[in-house]
């Protein structure tokens, strides 16, 4: 009898691994709501119904505080305190409990409409404390909803064994909030390989695939499937011969993922002896202990827009303090760039989904933030400069600069800051290296305006090409084409790396484009010198760098430099990599 045939999703491969397993799917609060009459004897039942999901969403929002505030070092007791204050305010329940009475419409139905009135009416009001209350109540009801709908982030829950997680998307917020020993990998709707729930995954060495199309409605419960974090697919019921395929291909990986780990204590050094400066991303202080253990000197970027991310409201300057200097501390030592709060964007805070912007990647985002509030940019550096104290190699780094002014702005802010802290006789590094990230266009075009302002030039090129391009980065429509190789991007980071020259100012890349073994060439070809990449990348990148030799680099570099589309100089460094260390091109594609 011939084999039943398996069926395969295709999507983005984000974060590396192969893993077969259950599936857990996420029906979640964005899919259409049910609406429908019901008979006044099912009054009642809907209110057990509603009363159920109720005490589920609080015991989970309990939980959540308590694993958070495991992560955060058990400072951030006050989290999800708003959300519980919704679930427990008798006004909005009973308001629910009445229209449920008077329209005999089903519980989801009415909850939402409730909670977006509410919401309406605080997005009125004058007060901004207010206003941000209208965000808790949607976040809240979206959770209430989950588990009303059979789904919900209690989904880890009841879970025994560790599952694929298949859901729409799961917002940032969220994902810091995941107990990564219940989930073996993550399937997604929506998102891209730069999204911030891809850069997690990886961050977490959680297998991922994004841009799965209709997924979730296509998906049971307790469905086997494999999850091939490289190749970006998922395969529901896979047959026995792709089990096989899938066993022997996790396996050749584990050899090669074997051989990366030797290269742990040797140099990040090409073939010619050039040295590269070998850095890891880390959004959290804990990850310190993964850039040690996978082989990376020092941290090319601390996100630390985290720490704000799975509070609710701003962590405190000491708060702050205590991570900073966790993290400097523990990279000594190396060096670590701590690169000031870029919130906005797909980053918002657990309760702050209201800041409802038509394009949030062109708003009120990063640096622009700051600058609009000092006292909460001043806590910040203050604690950065404290920490300095700790490790000279601790250096700061502003996001989303888009002109000269904006880094005199912010080294104004920085220079009150040091004589704040002088004047209160707290110790800093008075020479602490200042840099920028360069990742929007404008800024890689007036690199020598901003070059005389700092030391170093750190591109993020998750968002240079998005901007350069036009390409919404978590936007899995266009997703073809993000193109980190098109030749406008390249001619930005040679234009980058070539005024920082001038002014002995040294350039990095701490976007994802570093972390890609087939790009690493030729960033290293265009002149950057740091890279930096998620912990679980350092191994492959390391070894591509030590199986180079620089005159190679830079030979193509000025090959693709006379291509015209994106494609060629990927096939350029396709051919260069295939060259040079073949068997990595595996775990590249
Ligand atoms: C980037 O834009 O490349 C970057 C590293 O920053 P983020 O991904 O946090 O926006
Ligand atoms: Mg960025």
């Amino acid at each position: 009898m011939p084999e039943k045939r398996d069926l395969e999703f295709r999507g983005i491969g984000v974060s590396p691994g192969v893993v077969a397993g259950l599936v857990l799917v996420l029906q979640g609060g964005d899919d259409p709501l049910p609406e429908y009459a019901i008979p006044p004897e099912d009054v009642p039942r809907e209110m057990v119904r509603l009363e159920a999901a109720l005490i589920e969403t609080r015991r989970q929002l309990h939980d959540i505080q308590e694993r958070v505030g495991e992560a955060m070092g058990g400072e951030s007791a006050g989290i999800f305190e708003a959300h519980l204050q919704v679930v427990d305010d008798p006004s909005f329940v009973d308001e629910v409990y009445r229209e449920v009475r008077e329209k005999r419409r089903n519980i989801e139905k009415v909850l939402m409409e409730v909670s977006e009135r509410y919401a309406q009416t605080l997005l009125q009001m004058e007060d901004d404390y207010l206003r941000e209350r209208a965000t808790d109540i949607r976040d809240v009801t979206r959770r209430i909803l989950r588990n009303l709908m059979g789904g919900g982030s209690d989904w880890l829950a009841g879970i025994e064994s560790p599952r694929i997680v298949v859901a729409h998307d799961i917002p940032p917020s969220e994902m810091a909030a995941l107990d990564r020993r219940k989930i073996l990998g993550l399937a997604m709707e929506l998102g891209s390989p730069t999204s911030h729930a891809a850069i997690m995954a990886r961050a977490m060495e959680l297998p991922a695939v994004v841009g799965l199309h209709d997924v979730c409605s296509q998906l049971q419960d307790g469905n086997r499937a494999i999850l091939d974090g490289v190749r970006g697919r998922l395969v529901l019921h896979p047959t026995a011969a792709r089990e096989e395929e899938y066993t022997r291909l996790a396996r050749s990986r584990a050899v090669i993922q074997k051989r990366l780990e030797t290269l742990r204590d040797k140099p990040a050094e090409t073939l010619d002896g050039t040295a590269i400066d070998l850095a890891a991303n880390i959004e959290m202080p804990a990850d310190v202990k993964a850039v040690r253990a996978r082989g990376a000197r020092g941290i090319g970027l601390f996100r630390s827009e985290y720490l704000y991310l799975a509070n609710e409201g701003n962590p405190s300057e000491e708060q702050q303090y205590t991570a900073y200097a966790e993290v400097a501390r523990g990279i000594l030592p190396d060096t670590a760039i701590i690169r000031t709060l870029d919130l906005g964007g797909d980053k918002l805070p657990a309760g702050d989904r209201r800041t409802v912007e038509a394009n949030p990647f062109l708003g009120w985002r990063a640096i622009r933030l700051s600058l609009a509030r000092p006292a909460i940019f001043k806590a910040q550096l203050r604690a950065i400069l404290r920490a300095s104290a700790l490790n000279p190699g601790l250096r700061v780094m502003y996001p989303m600069i888009s002109s000269a002014g904006e880094v005199d702005q912010a080294n104004a802010i920085l220079q009150e800051c040091m004589d704040e802290l002088d004047e209160a006789g707290q110790p800093f590094n008075r020479g602490i290296e200042i840099g920028v990230m360069i990742e929007i266009p404008s800024a890689a075009l007036t690199a020598e305006a901003i070059a005389p302002k700092v030391k170093f030039f750190s591109i993020g090129t998750n968002d240079l090409v998005q901007y350069t391009l036009a390409v919404d980065r978590v936007n899995e429509r266009v997703a073809h084409l993000y193109e980190p190789t098109h030749p406008a991007v390249l001619q930005l980071i040679a234009q980058t790396v070539e005024a920082g020259r001038r002014h002995g100012v040294w350039t990095g890349v701490c976007g994802e484009m570093a972390a890609q073994p087939l790009l690493v060439p030729l960033l290293l070809g265009l002149g950057v010198t740091e890279l930096s990449v998620s912990p679980g990348a350092v191994p492959v990148v390391k070894d591509v760098i030590r199986r180079i030799r620089m005159d190679d680099a830079r030979a193509l570099a000025d090959e693709v430099r006379g291509l015209s589309s994106g494609a060629e100089v990927l096939e350029s460094c396709r051919g260069f990599l295939r060259r040079h260390a073949p068997e990595l091109l595996e775990l590249s594609e």
